[in-house]
């Protein structure tokens, strides 16, 4: 194939910008920010689950609680009722008066027992209204870091998006003034050539593979009319010779 010197010199400024834009693709693959908010939202999800799972305990437990009240204030009632008839004076029955007494002095055990049983559960319900408080102060945390995280990756990706548009603008330009068949013989060769379809010779090494030319090859390349496009005898692509070539 021939083609103009100098419409083969631009092949590199477009092998330039498609290497850039195929940097700029990496870089919004792989951008680290959005590794770490990938992870952090997983985090963020986990911790939330945690602060709903100990809210329905603490919920429970203050269930709990209010029953155990009702259970102290109810035998407290009955205890106060049957003090008030003893000291009324109105039972003289001593069989009644002594049942009276057994029945306080048995209240007193069972209240006694049942505010330990409350006394249990008010130290459980702190417990658990202190996880609830820590998962909600982690939630908050978490989700403020993740909004930071956000707005950075935004950020990040703006940029690269703004220099994606760029590149474009730029290739298309370039392109226009390289030749139709010569420009289509790079794009084969970009595509099968891990993205890299013009090479420049430079000091007789293939810039694509890296191959150092034998003298040989660079003596015919020297007789090699400048307009007829050349490719490395190893990786296929095309060679853009120049002043640096050391032809
Ligand atoms: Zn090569």
């Amino acid at each position: 194939m021939k083609a103009d010197a100098a419409a083969q010199q631009l092949l590199l400024d477009l092998q330039k910008l498609d290497t850039k834009a195929a940097q700029l693709d990496h870089r919004d693959k792989t951008l680290a920010q959005r590794v770490a908010l990938d992870e952090l939202k997983v985090r963020i999800q986990r911790i939330h689950d945690e602060h709903v799972a100990a809210g329905v305990i603490a919920g429970d437990l203050e269930r709990d609680q209010a029953r155990a009240d009702s259970d102290v204030e109810q035998v407290r009632e009955r205890a106060t009722k049957d003090q008030v008839l003893l000291d009324s004076g109105q039972i003289s029955d001593p069989k009644q008066l002594l049942n009276l007494q057994h029945e306080l002095q048995s209240l007193a055990r069972r209240q006694g027992e049942l505010e330990d049983v409350e006394l249990e559960i008010m130290d459980r319900v702190e417990g658990a209204n202190a996880a609830v408080r820590e998962f909600a102060d982690r939630y908050a945390k978490a989700t403020a870091e993740g909004a930071i995280l956000q707005a950075e990756v935004d950020e990040l990706l703006a940029e690269i998006d703004a220099e994606r548009q760029n590149t474009i603008v730029d290739r298309k330009e370039l392109s226009a003034r390289i030749p139709a068949d010569l420009l289509a013989l790079y794009e084969r060769i970009r595509v099968d050539g891990g993205g890299v379809g013009a090479a420049h010779l430079h000091r007789g090494q293939c810039q694509g593979c890296r191959l150092q030319l034998p003298p040989n090859e660079i003596e015919q390349l020297r007789a090699t009319p400048d307009d007829e496009v050349v490719r490395c005898e190893d990786c296929r692509r095309i060679l853009i010779r120049n002043a640096e070539s050391g032809l």
